[in-house]
């Protein structure tokens, strides 16, 4: 690539420190990796992180009426250039799946300052709240609240596991759930985004083996749909096989129509990863199961025709054992083309290859509004959601060396806009 300026022994020496921080935090003894959810004691520790790292800077930081994190170097104003990603994780996640874009930029603003830079428009780095939706159900939200893709109502509605919405969970964060929602001013202020991200399949090492890093050039449509099967809860030993409406039958076909669906439609993939019967006992037949569908697939309607494909079967199946089936879509992101100048821009200075995701970022959600790019970082086994997540100390500082090249680029707002003109 054409960025080869090293980073420096002092990048290195705090990408390290920065990652020996974090990896004590939010640990899942029982799922292994990270579990790190909106508002709860990981969160909380990895936002004061965050402001401690942003004060070594003298950055200074914002949370966002929806617990979106911003620190920034220069006076917050009109056309800022944003750089960052997401704290929180999945259940049981991996170390990179967003710290490593936020990692990632912080070290960005210490490369420009250490060569020099004084960008002439303001800089910030972005930490997003609940991008994984691992808490909420929601993927993005902090993104979609910001952008106004969702509807406050519903947002401060949802509930965790443990039934605590999201409005409760807010408060005891220290956030007014009543100002959450739409932020105009704050997402007019985004002049430009750029996400670093480590990849989540392995498209960058089929492009070119060669390449640690890849500009990103859009996201495939996908969503999330609940499935509830209701049939009915009775004793394992005495309901004869003849007799019973076993709604987990359904769920089971329920996982296998998904695989089947997404097979018929090339590069269409179609997931169930959480089923939860109840009541849950060994010894008895469950009463209703809940399972949640994640497909991905083309551009809203391709991945809609799947979900009804899929629907359709377990409507079949659910009706010859005498179960019903409701179906509720708890999120929808439509496919996102990243903006097509700033995508130009990225591709030529750094010159690596370009490849889409099938994964949902912010940068798809921010997209929809504010001129958007992303990087990725090489993956070598393509693992990702999983403990097994991992990218290379040298790849992801080839990370920071690109967002650095991109922002040193980006960082003077009058050549931006002469660009563009
Ligand atoms: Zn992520």
């Amino acid at each position: 690539m054409a960025v080869t300026k090293d980073p420096g022994d002092a990048t290195r020496r705090s990408f390290e420190a920065m990652w020996s921080d974090l990896a004590g935090v939010g640990r899942d003894p029982v799922r292994g990796g990270y579990s790190r959810h909106a508002f709860d004691d990981a969160d909380r520790t990895l936002r004061e992180w965050f402001a401690a790292e942003a004060a070594r800077r003298d950055l200074d930081v914002e949370t966002d009426r929806n617990g979106n994190l911003w620190a920034w170097w220069g006076e917050p104003g009109p056309d800022a250039l944003v750089a960052g990603s997401h704290l929180d994780s999945v259940p049981g996640g991996g170390a990179f799946d967003g710290p490593l874009g936020v990692v990632s930029a912080l070290l960005a603003v210490d490369e420009l300052r250490a060569r020099g830079v004084s960008p002439t428009r303001p800089v910030a780095v972005a930490c997003f709240a609940e991008e994984e939706g691992g808490r909420f159900g929601l993927p993005c939200l902090g993104s979609r609240l910001l952008s106004g893709a969702t509807d406050p109502d519903v947002a401060r509605a949802l509930r965790d596991p443990d039934g605590v919405s999201l409005a409760d969970a807010a408060r005891r964060a220290g956030l007014d759930p009543d100002r959450m929602g739409p932020d105009p001013d704050r997402l007019a202020r985004i002049g430009a985004f750029v996400e670093l991200h480590v990849e989540q399949g392995r498209l960058l090492g089929i492009e070119d083996p060669s390449a640690a890093v890849a500009v990103g050039t859009g996201i495939v449509a996908h969503g999330r749909w609940r499935l509830t099967i209701t049939g009915q809860g009775n004793h394992a030993g005495t309901t004869a096989i003849a007799d019973r409406r076993d709604p987990m039958v359904i769920a089971a076909q329920a996982v296998l129509a998904a695989r089947d669906a997404a097979r018929g439609h090339d590069g269409a993939v179609a997931t169930v990863g959480r089923m939860v019967p109840n009541p849950g006992g060994t010894n008895v037949i469950a009463s209703s199961v809940r399972l949640w569908l994640d497909a991905r697939y083309g551009a809203a309607a391709d991945t809609a025709a799947v979900v009804d494909q899929i629907v359709a079967r377990v409507r079949q199946l659910a009706r010859n054992e005498g179960c019903a089936v409701e179906v509720a879509q708890e999120s929808a992101s439509p496919a996102v083309t990243f903006d097509p100048v700033l995508r130009r821009r990225l591709a030529a200075t750094l010159r690596v290859p370009e490849i889409p995701t099938g994964a949902g970022h912010d940068a798809g959600v921010l997209g929809e509004r504010v001129p958007t790019a992303m990087l990725f970082v090489r993956n070598p086994s393509g693992i990702s959601h999983a403990p097994g997540e991992h990218a290379e100390t040298d790849d992801c500082l080839a990370g920071v060396r690109a967002l650095t090249a991109v922002l040193q680029d980006l960082s003077m707002a009058d050549r931006m806009s002469a660009d563009e003109s």
